[in-house]
């Protein structure tokens, strides 16, 4: 019996009753299923097969009890787990994250966007997502250290460079891989690239610290070149102040833009001179080296620190959001309306709730969602892995080119879904493309 055609409003009740208080999960879903839903029931073979319904569906979820000892002797005990979403294409890859407020909910939705997002790169990456709800910030380096070797004692039973490979993501930095893969090559006795984002000195690959927020701003070069404009001379809100962050700010001085803020979980900094590359230099030791807090930035350069707000607030031509999910809601997004914001492209996963995405595009404001824009980070994962495989580093410029390149094919195929005359849609562009490759793929396998 062949499948009827899906209508959104049921099918997001059934993923509400299925996957009961996943409300970040819901969020994502419905992102995508606002766009999935109209092609299915347009081309049926799709539906008929209920792809998308087995695409919400991760292949499967590991979850796990991280034991471990702080420095005062106590036993702490966090849930580690590892969401491993869909391989149709290729294997799972994705980072972890270790953030207070890591659950379930929080790794499906990181889990099914990846799987879009690695669609787009091109390469042969399936999707998938993990962490903890340890939160790294104010613990002692061993007591990271012992975290670490805890959680990869049970994940390296799941993982393999043919299976799984997970890379950092929000509290998992160079410091963080280094522990993990450590402990994973002791466990399985083996060197293989199984974790990207490795430091230069044990498989890491060029660029890979700065791709994410390089390739946000290509992003964001090319939808403004496609309208003949660009980056140059442009006023730059950017909200977070980590990896994403602090690399998308580089790029956007490099390229003649002006970066007015930054911020952490503490509030932001409002720089009106510009951050420049002498006060990025300070950002990045600040958060890297010494891990404090954005505050310490307004009192060296005499600025304003906004405790406990957001960035949006302040009149910009172009918002990066690189912190969060959630950290643009309607309300910020009508302020960045009024205050003239042309163009948004998203570093952090799922930054911007759905109804702020509809006013953005009922203002025809240049929009790049998480999977399309932030896409450059995963990308150089996999051009690590490449490099593992074949055991060889290629040059810094060499792996530039190519994720200029790869960030210009995402670019076209959101353009081949998206483009709607006077407006391209680059949610839905993204969406379309995603799915193509990941559903036939699927359909090529039967029912599985
Ligand atoms: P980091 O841990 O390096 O930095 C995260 C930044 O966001 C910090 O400034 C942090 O502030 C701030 N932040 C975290 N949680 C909150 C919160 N609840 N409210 C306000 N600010 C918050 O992470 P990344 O830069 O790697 O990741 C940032 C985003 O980019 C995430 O959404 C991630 O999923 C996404 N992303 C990352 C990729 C990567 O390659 N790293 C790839 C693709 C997407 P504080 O210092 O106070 O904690």
């Amino acid at each position: 019996m062949k499948n009827r055609a899906i209508d959104l409003d049921t099918f997001m009740q059934e993923v509400k009753l299925r996957n009961p208080g996943e409300t970040e999960f819901h969020q994502a879903v419905q992102e995508v299923a606002e766009d999935i839903i109209p092609f299915v029931n347009q081309f049926p073979h799709y539906n008929h097969a209920s792809i998308l319904e087995r695409m919400i569906e991760p292949d499967r979820i590991v979850s796990f009890r991280v034991s471990w000892e702080d420095d005062e002797g106590k036993i702490r005990v966090n849930r580690g787990y590892r969401v491993q979403y869909n391989s149709a294409i290729g294997p799972y890859k994705g980072g972890l994250r270790f953030h207070p407020t890591v659950n379930q909910s929080v790794l499906k939705f990181l889990g099914f966007e990846q799987v879009f997002k690695n669609s787009l790169t091109t390469l042969p990456m399936g999707g998938g997502k993990g962490g903890s709800d340890f939160d790294p910030k104010g613990k002692s380096d061993r007591e990271v250290m012992r975290f670490c070797q805890s959680f990869m004692t049970e994940l390296h039973k799941h993982i393999g460079p043919n299976r799984d490979v997970p890379a950092g993501d929000i509290g998992v930095g160079a410091r963080e891989i280094g522990y993990l893969f450590g402990q994973y090559k002791r466990l399985e006795n083996e060197f293989t690239g199984t974790l990207t984002g490795k430091s230069l000195e044990f498989g890491g690959s060029l660029i890979r610290t700065e791709a994410t927020g390089y390739g946000t701003v290509y992003f964001m070069e090319l939808m403004l070149n496609h309208r003949e404009d660009s980056i140059k001379d442009k006023v730059v809100a950017i909200s977070g102040s980590g990896n994403v962050a602090q690399y998308a700010a580089e790029k956007v001085i490099q390229l003649g833009g002006k970066v007015v803020t930054m911020s952490d979980s503490s509030g932001f900094i409002h720089d009106p001179d510009g951050i420049d590359e002498e006060k990025l230099a300070f950002i990045i030791d600040l958060k890297t080296v010494k891990r404090g807090r954005i505050e310490e930035y307004a009192k060296k350069y005499g600025c304003e620190f906004y405790q406990g707000k957001k960035p949006w607030q302040m009149a910009c031509d172009i918002a990066l959001p690189c912190a969060t999910q959630n950290e643009i809601c309607l309300q910020d997004a009508q302020t960045l309306v009024e205050n003239g914001v042309m163009a948004i492209a998203e570093g952090a996963n799922m930054p911007t709730y759905i109804d702020a995405i509809h006013l953005f595009h009922e203002h025809k404001i240049l929009y790049a969602p998480g999977k399309a824009s932030n896409a450059g980070g995963v990308a150089v994962s996999g051009l690590e892995m490449s490099q593992n495989s074949q055991r060889l580093s290629w040059s810094r410029k060499e792996l530039d080119e190519r994720l200029q390149t790869i960030m210009s094919r995402i670019h076209e195929q959101c353009l081949k879904y998206g483009d709607e005359g006077d407006f391209v849609d680059y949610v839905k562009g993204a969406n379309l493309a995603g799915f193509v490759k990941v559903a036939d793929a699927m359909l090529a396998y039967g029912v599985v």
